[in-house]
């Protein structure tokens, strides 16, 4: 008899196994791919290289209290994220940067000076709804389309105006020389990989893993009380209010026979190409060697449900599917798709974390507090 029966074994499902096992439930983990780790996943690949396989997965937040907490299973290694895009031939800071606008027109501009032309050439937006109106309200029209219109394009197969704020305002603007892609407090790379530290996180003698199942498949022959349910919210309920859009992505995985394959570990193609970036995993991981792996991301409709897609269609959607999620008392919903919210790591963790407190009925100090 299991407490718990946790459909996905990626961030969510792990944490929340983690901490009801520490709290002294029974839990049984189910994942219908054959590994842990979620989209989070790595793997030494044949060439003894450490690659990402559903795409480069960085780790940054704000939140010490998430930072230490994933600290308890993997020691981690101080990483900066930085990424280049290649526009008009050029490779070029992104976020945009002093540097981006100098090096694109090739002016000397100040920090002072970028900022009046920012102001000379934005364009005005009373309210901000859309990810198009993000950008052009920041930096006006000539960069929006030199760096953002085809990537998001192509990424999400919307123009930016189809697609909520939230999306392009990830992405800061910035009038100095930080080229940093993300600004919080924590950045780093666990020092073994991902899957290693999820490998630490499930090892506990409450937690049994069955890996390469539907649950659909065994939830008739398991006896548990209550169900997490970390997989596609619409799946869940045989998408009865229609299925929610998801982008989705190929994955292209090479490995080259020289050291270093590019300046930084990310390159993105706003205008050429069918691909949004290309990712060399011995920038991320630090690894050293006489080859190397990278991969292209190619996006596409169908496949693995990667990305929620954030807009007001959708969001419609999904309150539906929310409401029922309030009143299937028996099954809890968490993570980027069993939320159907855009959620980098450290967000899902602190959801995840959230819902095991929740349920222990404990405040988040008491949670963590309870010893493995
Ligand atoms: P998932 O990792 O998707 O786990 C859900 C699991 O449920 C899956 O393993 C799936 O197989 C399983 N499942 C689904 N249905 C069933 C079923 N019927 N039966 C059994 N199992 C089932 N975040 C960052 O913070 N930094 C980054 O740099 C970053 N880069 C990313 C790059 C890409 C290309 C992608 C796609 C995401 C990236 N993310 C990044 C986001 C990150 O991957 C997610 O926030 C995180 O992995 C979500 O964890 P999760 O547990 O909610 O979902
Ligand atoms: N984006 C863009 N150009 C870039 C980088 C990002 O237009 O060079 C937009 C694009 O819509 C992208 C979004 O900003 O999907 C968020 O970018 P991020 O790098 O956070 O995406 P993720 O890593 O989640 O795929």
């Amino acid at each position: 008899m299991y407490d718990f029966l946790i459909v996905g074994a990626g961030f969510s499902g792990s944490v929340l196994a983690e901490r009801l096992a520490a709290a002294g439930k029974k839990i049984l983990l189910v994942d219908k791919r054959s590994h842990i780790g979620g989209n989070a996943f790595d793997r030494t690949n044949e060439h003894g290289i450490l690659i990402h396989q559903y795409g480069p997965h960085i780790f940054h937040t704000n939140s010490t209290e998430v930072f230490e907490y994933l600290s308890r299973f993997t020691a981690f290694r101080p990483y900066e994220h930085r990424v280049l895009a290649s526009v008009d031939g050029k490779l070029l800071p992104i976020p945009i940067n002093l540097d981006t606008v100098n090096g694109l027109y090739g002016w000397r501009l100040s920090s002072e000076e970028l900022e009046r032309f920012f102001v000379s050439v934005a364009e005005p937006r009373s309210v901000v709804r859309t990810s198009e109106d993000v950008i052009v309200s920041k930096v006006g029209r000539s960069l929006y389309e030199k760096f953002f219109r085809g990537y998001t394009r192509k990424q999400w197969g919307l123009d930016p105006s189809e697609l909520d704020a939230s999306v392009i305002a990830r992405i800061p603007v910035r009038t100095d020389r930080d080229d940093r892609y993300f600004g919080d407090k924590h950045q780093a790379m666990p020092a073994d990989g991902y899957t290693c530290m999820f490998e630490n996180m499930i090892d506990h003698k409450n937690i049994s893993t069955v890996l390469g199942v539907d649950y659909r498949n065994i939830a008739d022959d398991v006896h548990y009380r209550t169900m997490i349910y970390t997989g596609p919210v619409d799946d869940y309920f045989d998408c009865c209010y229609g299925k929610l859009p998801y982008r989705s992505l190929r994955f292209q995985h090479e490995t080259l026979d020289t050291p270093l394959h590019q300046p930084c570990a990310v390159i993105n193609h706003p205008n050429d190409h069918a691909y949004t970036r290309v990712t060399e995993f011995k920038h991320l991981t630090g690894q050293e060697g006489p080859r190397t792996s990278i991969v292209y991301e190619f996006p596409q409709d169908d496949g693995d449900p990667y990305y929620p897609i954030p807009r007001a269609e959708n969001t419609e959607i999904y309150q539906r599917y929310q409401t029922l999620t309030e009143r299937t008392h028996e099954v809890l919903f968490c993570g980027r798709l069993g939320t159907y919210k855009y959620y980098n790591m450290d967000q899902v963790v602190a959801q995840a974390l959230a819902l095991a407190a929740r349920i222990v009925g404990v405040n988040r100090q008491e949670l963590l507090a309870l010893s493995a």
